[in-house]
Order: structure tokens, then C-alpha cells, then sequence
């Protein structure tokens, strides 16, 4: 029993029907050359929605903090040359009217996913908001944050299971796929995964993929980088650019089994 209600984005593409979206990208949004490698891989596989970091919630103030409003610019230049939607991080409330600018979704990382302001400022406006739980929050407390969200008008809300923490340092997080399924029974929203950030492991990231279609995920969001070696961020876990082909190939087989469409 699913109980999703679909949710309209831009272009025409729905999320939470039949459809499993596959929204991949770069963690970081580096150059414009780096972030066109991804977004013309994924144009010729058939794919509509381009993720990629331009305000980066770094653990470490030396690591890259993202290009900002530079890094906006070349996912919507990019995006608009293949027509694709751009999903990015809005980290605080001052540059969420950028973020909202040039985004079509509106990305509430992990560490925000209770900073209040920030949800009442969503609310507010009206682009969809991906919402990923906080790495250390029960399903409940998820719900709630997103009940902040909708009590101030916005009901389109995308949740994003990416890994709580676990007492196992052999992965990053641990893919908690028991929420993909009660979401699914229990709740309106769309829910997606990321088994990027889930495992912290690019070997990893076909298993847990293949396991968030198969227990109901309305989609993933998948980092992919022309060089994992040399990314600023996240290269660790994200996929390479030559082995993307045969990973949509294998999801599509997984949703085709699901009876759904991976787009
Ligand atoms: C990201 O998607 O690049 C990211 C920072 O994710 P999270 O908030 O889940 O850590
Ligand atoms: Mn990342």
C-alpha cells in the first residue's frame, strides 16, 4: 500500500508516480567543464535532473566551501542548454532567495534538517524542497520538520533518507532502508535515497541503490564526477563517469521489476 501523493516539478516531470527519478551530479559544482561532463553523460542517458553543490555544508572550515553564486550560474547555464532541472543546497536563510532563483529544488541538507528558520523560509516560497534527514534524527522527528515546512504554505516536499550514524566506521553512514518503506505506507511524501552519502563508499553505491528502488524509493540522488580522485568533495563515494552508463542500466532493471520507469 503506498499512499504517495505525486508532486509537480518544472518540465513536466512529476515525482512520486510511476516514475523513479534519477537526480545525479557532482557533490560540488567545481568548474563548468566538470559539471557539463555529468549533465551530457546524463542528457544521453535520458536523464532531467542535475544535482550539484554551490554553497557546501563542510564539517571543516578549511575544506571547499563551494563556488556560490558562480557555481548557481553553471548549473542553470548548463541546465537550461540540455533542459534540465537543477536541485541545490540552500544552507541559511540569507541565501535562500538566490538558491530559489536559479534552483528548480530547493536542497535542506542533512545538518539543517532542524534549523527551524530555515524550514519557515521554505514554507514561505513556493519551489519544491528536498529535505534529507538529519544524520542523527529518528523518522519522527523528520516528520515533524516537515510539518514546520508545510505549516507555512509549501506542501511540496520531496524527504531524502541519506544515512544516519551508526557505531560502524567501515561505511559513513548506515542506509536506513526500514524508512524508505514506512514513508512509503505511511506518509504523502515522495521519498527518495542517497546512497551516496548513506555509504560513503563508491563500491557501495549499485547495492544500495538497488535496494532503495526495490523497497519503494521514488527516486536517488547519486554523486557522479568526471575524476572522483581529484574532487574537492565527496570523491570517495562518488561514482565515475565511466561506470554511470551500466549504473542507470542496472536501476532501470531494478524499477522495470518494481513495474515502475526510471527516468
Ligand atoms: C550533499 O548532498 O552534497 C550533502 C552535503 O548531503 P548531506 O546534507 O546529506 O550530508
Ligand atoms: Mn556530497
Amino acid at each position: 500500500m503506498t499512499n504517495t501523493t505525486p508532486i509537480s516539478l518544472f518540465n513536466n516531470l512529476t515525482i512520486g508516480g510511476n516514475d523513479i527519478l534519477l537526480m545525479a551530479g557532482p557533490c560540488s559544482v567545481e568548474s563548468y567543464e566538470q559539471t557539463y561532463a555529468v549533465a551530457k553523460s546524463m542528457h544521453a542517458l535520458g536523464l532531467r535532473v542535475l544535482r550539484g553543490g554551490a554553497f557546501k555544508p563542510r564539517t571543516s572550515p578549511t575544506a571547499f566551501q563551494g563556488l556560490g553564486l558562480e557555481g548557481l550560474k553553471i548549473l542553470r547555464q548548463i541546465a537550461d542548454e540540455f533542459g534540465m532541472l537543477i536541485i541545490s543546497e540552500a544552507l541559511g536563510v540569507e541565501q535562500l532567495p538566490l538558491v530559489a532563483e536559479y534552483s528548480d529544488i530547493i536542497q535542506i541538507g542533512s545538518r539543517n534538517m532542524q534549523h527551524f528558520p530555515l524550514l519557515w523560509a521554505v514554507g514561505e516560497q513556493p519551489k519544491p524542497i528536498l529535505l534529507k534527514r538529519g544524520f542523527m534524527s529518528t523518522i519522527q522527528e523528520w516528520l515533524s520538520a516537515v510539518d514546520h515546512i508545510t505549516s507555512r504554505g509549501n506542501q511540496n516536499i520531496i524527504l531524502c533518507e541519506r544515512g544516519i550514524r551508526g557505531f560502524d566506521s567501515s561505511t559513513r553512514n548506515v542506509l536506513d532502508v526500514n524508512a524508505i518503506a514506512l514513508i512509503k505506507e505511511t506518509s504523502q511524501f515522495p521519498i527518495i535515497a542517497d546512497p551516496s552519502h548513506a555509504t560513503g563508499r563508491t563500491d557501495l553505491v549499485f547495492a544500495a541503490s538497488r535496494a532503495s528502488i526495490a523497497a519503494g524509493a521514488d527516486g536517488l540522488l547519486v554523486e557522479v564526477h568526471p575524476n572522483p580522485d581529484e574532487a574537492l568533495s565527496d570523491g570517495d563515494q562518488s561514482l565515475p563517469l565511466e561506470s554511470f552508463p551500466a549504473f542507470v542500466d542496472d536501476m532501470r532493471r531494478i524499477a522495470s521489476a518494481m513495474g515502475r520507469n526510471l527516468i
